[in-house]
């Protein structure tokens, strides 16, 4: 069994290298924002407690994102292990976290402040099937349509010059400082988030001591 994180500022990579990870491994891939956009789409009670939160880039309270990730490592589906994304984001979300779990590494990507705007600000999202597209380097063949499952591409609510300066700054503050912990821990693999896709997933599997990436 393998449990991973995986951190990196907005944009990074995160979501694509942990499905690339994923799947070759069968690991459960749990992103806390993806269960937050599923709760503001759905309409739950959840959805409408972090939905303002959220569009203006801020951290949702701690307590409510310990619950999230409890509830669904409790699930127990994940018998090959996890690669849990965006989470711990600030100290005592990782004390939570290692409280309660052990985990095998950290997966650190790394970007530069002007590459995570340039990415950010090209990023769309399947409003259908929540498949992630970059205008730059990833256009859907018809505009505006997801190559998928043909749904409208949107524009996540936070993923505006605002939203991410509030991000980014967070990210600095709070999120750096839990790099730093797991460091002492010698759990971080850094990788360099810039390059294509499959050449970042195979810096991540050597840093891992996993087996190559097979698409
Ligand atoms: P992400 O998809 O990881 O960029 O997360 C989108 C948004 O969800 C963040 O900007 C926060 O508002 C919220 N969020 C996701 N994960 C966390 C977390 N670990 N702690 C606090 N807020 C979070």
């Amino acid at each position: 069994m393998r449990k991973y994180v995986i951190m990196g500022v907005q944009g990074s990579g995160k979501g694509t290298q942990s499905k690339m990870l994923a799947t070759g491994l069968d690991l459960v891939h749990i992103s806390v924002g993806d269960i937050f956009r599923w709760n503001i789409q759905q309409h739950t009670k959840l959805g409408a407690q972090v939905r303002r939160t959220m569009a203006a880039g801020e951290l949702v309270a701690d307590e409510t994102v310990e619950s999230v990730v409890r509830e669904r490592l409790s699930q127990h589906d994940w018998n090959y292990g996890f690669i849990i994304d965006g989470f711990p984001r600030n100290r005592p979300q990782a004390e939570f976290f290692l409280e309660s779990y052990d985990i095998d590494g950290v997966i650190h990507l790394d970007l530069p402040d002007t590459e995570v705007r340039r990415r950010v600000l090209a990023r769309r999202l399947c409003s259908g099937c929540g498949m992630d597209y970059n205008l730059i380097e990833d256009s859907p063949a018809t505009n505006g349509k997801c190559d998928s499952c043909g749904g409208d591409l949107v524009t996540r609510e936070d993923d505006t010059e605002e939203a991410l300066a509030v991000r980014l700054r967070d990210y600095h503050e709070k999120t750096n400082p839990v790099l730093e912990v797991f460091r002492r821990k010698e759990y971080v693999v850094t990788v360099d988030a810039r390059p294509d896709p499959e050449l970042v997933q195979q810096a991540v599997r050597n840093g891992l001591a996993l087996p190559p990436y097979q698409p």
